[in-house]
């Protein structure tokens, strides 16, 4: 009974289990696959003729907390046409893997709400398993139903602190295009050239990255960069949190300073009036921070152009270092800030980029049907 039970929980499709042991600590599945024959890859004949068995020990996801063991018995066919030898499929674990599908895609579900660390420490698995598993998952290329129009690219690190990765996504359909290692400018090539084409592809919203940038300048010469609407707000942010270094916490004066004007309640509003009447510099801060907000209320492309290169100039003439160091990079990403009015698209979520495209299409901006 017990038996059958863990057989159910494990859910491994094809295979007869043999055998169940069980201690305090782990659990041990002793296991063949249920087809008796296999096709031979050289001539395509059907065998029967098993040449040897092999046990291979393969790691699985956790059951009732203990770690479970897979000791999988492989058959190794002779054909009988063309006298190959070869090993049965193995759709649980995959080709030459130490670890079954399933493990390897919980692991990866799990590493995308927490760290890489944590979750090797709370399955028993190594990091790195957890790094190429989560990469394994989510790197994984459909071919695309239609082609891609409009693309995001952001950086993002799998294990924190660790290296950078780049990922592509169609904001059409909320889907990972390719995700690769690295954020350099050949890595960013190297993506766009595999799965972006010049005939479909009309933007791309990118952080505020020089590699991403001169990427596509020469891998998609005609398509529209659009800078990052929530990056670009981020850099006024870490403006003022450089004038003002104190850790945010719910509530405190950091707090209330980074928050939308708009959202603030009136006792809130009362006391960041006070704290900006005693400290000038911070009032100028906070007021170029809610300005640069201010930019992205403009309803058209002129009416922005305009906002956003008065800001520029207040920012460089203020004696707040930060901004002018924040406007001497916005001068850099002008064209790209402002081709949010062109195509008003974010690397925001998954839902909110659904909400993005349904706008887009509503307001006709840019957007052709390209069947
Ligand atoms: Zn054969």
């Amino acid at each position: 009974m017990h038996r059958d039970c863990i057989a159910i929980r494990l859910r491994l499709p094809g295979l007869v289990v043999l055998g169940v042991k069980e201690t305090a600590r782990w659990i041990e599945v002793t296991a063949q696959y249920e087809r008796r024959e296999g096709v031979c890859p050289r001539c395509e004949r059907s065998t029967w003729q098993v040449h040897q068995w092999r046990l291979q020990r393969k790691r699985d996801a956790k059951l009732w907390g203990k770690e479970v063991w897979l000791a999988l018995f492989k058959r190794r066919f002779h054909c009988r046409r063309c006298g190959k030898v070869f090993t049965e499929p193995d759709p649980v674990c995959g080709p030459r893997r130490r670890t079954t599908q399933r493990l390897r895609s919980t692991v990866a579900r799990r590493a995308r709400e927490g760290t890489v660390r944590s979750v090797a420490r709370e399955e028993g698995v190594s990091e790195g398993l957890v790094e190429r598993s989560w990469v394994e998952a989510y790197a994984m290329v459909a071919a695309p139903s239609q082609p891609h129009v409009f693309l995001g690219l952001d950086g993002f690190c799998v294990r924190r602190p660790g290296r950078m990765w780049t990922g592509m996504w169609d904001l059409e359909s909320g889907k990972a295009v390719a995700v690769v290692p690295g954020e350099r400018q050949a890595d960013v090539e190297r993506m766009l050239e595999r799965h972006a084409s010049r005939e479909s592809v009309r933007a791309v919203v990118i952080d505020l990255s020089e590699a991403y940038r001169q990427a596509l300048e020469l891998v998609l010469p005609e398509v529209a960069i659009v800078a990052d609407k929530f990056h670009v707000l981020a850099l006024a942010g870490r403006a003022l949190h450089e004038v003002r270094g104190e850790t945010r916490r719910p509530g405190n004066l950091a707090w209330l300073l980074q928050r939308g004007a708009e959202k603030l309640n009136q006792a809130a509003r009362a006391r960041l009036l006070q704290a900006r009447s005693a400290d000038p510099r911070l009032a100028r801060a906070w007021g170029l921070k809610e300005a640069l907000r201010e930019v992205y209320r403009k309803k058209g492309w002129e009416e922005a152009a305009a906002a956003l290169a008065n800001w520029i100039e207040e920012a460089e003439r203020s004696d707040l270092r930060p901004f002018r160091r924040t406007a001497a990079t916005l001068r850099r990403w002008q064209q790209e800030v402002l081709n949010y009015w062109r195509y008003p698209l974010t690397n925001a979520l998954v839902e909110g980029k659904h909400n993005r495209i349904k706008a887009l299409k509503r307001r006709g901006y840019g957007y052709r049907n390209n069947r």
